[in-house]
């Protein structure tokens, strides 16, 4: 697959580059890729590995983004795309994060994968008559340079716009493509660099620029927290969260509390960590009131979604 010019990033002396696209601003050698292999330093100049490669569209109901008060009862055109700029060990994604396929795709440069421009997705999803697409599945923010082509051009077409994200993003990427963004699912894994490395995630400034997201680019925010037994569900870290989210984002903020299930961990030892039980969500959802949050969703398999 041919490579794109990436534009979110800064040439710096000796051909190396600092990528902007994500909080981790990797620091990157000729030749070489950034954490998430994605975008690769090419005679002095980044060049995005992962530009119109996409795993499909998808049409999916809004409210498995999770998004509730976006759109309620809508359908999405969901895509995807590789790699990711976390290693967790529980995640949900990991074939098209850091599955084999992702890894040898992404090794081999995409060698294979023909790249889908953003007007012929466009094109596509007009076809299914969604109201709107959704950048789900991987994690959207190492590729800013698809997703600003794209959502502007789905805006055009009068089609809303939705990240799936860890949040992950920087002021300049929000400033990037922000404006073309319409709504967003952010992850909070916790509320600590000490609670984010145990997953093998990276904290950097996700509640900051989350207020950033919501306050200057106006994107209506919902924030996903995955409760894994042990991992992230001291009352004491979600109480925080929750108390911080009131304060910044909110007390309409929707929070959605979901329950953690190690058949799907990628990771050994998380595979071996009991699933979240009912009443751990139910602390936690109370937590989340308690703290002033007005809409706080469980989800569970057996007990399906709840409001508390
Ligand atoms: S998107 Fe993030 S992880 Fe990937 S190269 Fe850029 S800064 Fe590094």
């Amino acid at each position: 697959m041919k490579s794109a010019s990436a534009k979110l990033y800064k040439q710096l002396k000796n051909q190396k580059v600092r990528c902007l696209a994500c909080q981790r601003q990797c620091l990157i050698t000729p030749d070489q890729t950034g954490f998430c292999l994605t975008r690769q330093n090419h005679h002095g100049k980044l060049r995005s590995l992962t530009y119109g490669a996409i795993t499909g569209i998808q049409i999916d109901p809004i409210e498995k983004k999770p998004l509730y008060h976006f759109y309620p009862g809508a359908k999405v055109a969901s895509i995807g795309s590789y790699g990711c700029n976390f290693h967790c060990k529980q995640c949900l994604n990991h074939p098209h994060s850091w599955g084999e396929l992702a890894t040898q795709i992404l090794k081999s440069q995409l060698a294979g994968i023909k790249p889908v421009s953003p007007e012929k997705i466009i094109r596509e999803v007009k076809k299914t008559k969604a109201p709107g697409i959704a950048f789900t599945y991987n994690e959207p923010v190492i590729n800013p340079e698809f997703i600003r082509d794209t959502a502007r051009l789905a805006k055009k077409e009068g089609l809303f716009t939705v990240m799936v994200t860890n949040g992950s993003w920087t002021r300049q990427a929000l400033d990037y493509y922000g404006q073309y963004i319409d709504a967003a699912n952010i992850d909070f894994k916790g509320f600590s660099s000490t609670t984010y490395q145990k997953m093998g995630a990276y904290f950097g400034q996700i509640p900051a620029l989350a207020q950033y997201a919501q306050k200057k680019h106006k994107i209506h925010l919902e924030v996903t927290t995955l409760l894994i037994p042990t991992i992230n569900i001291k009352p004491r870290e979600l109480k925080k969260m929750a108390s911080w989210m009131v304060k910044n984002l909110g007390p309409k903020t929707p929070w959605h509390l979901s329950r953690f299930s190690p058949d799907l961990a990628p990771d050994q030892k998380f595979a071996r960590l009991p699933p979240t039980s009912i009443n751990q969500l139910q602390q936690a959802a109370q937590i989340g009131r308690q703290a002033g949050l007005q809409f706080v969703y469980i989800w569970a398999p057996t007990a399906g979604c709840q409001k508390w």
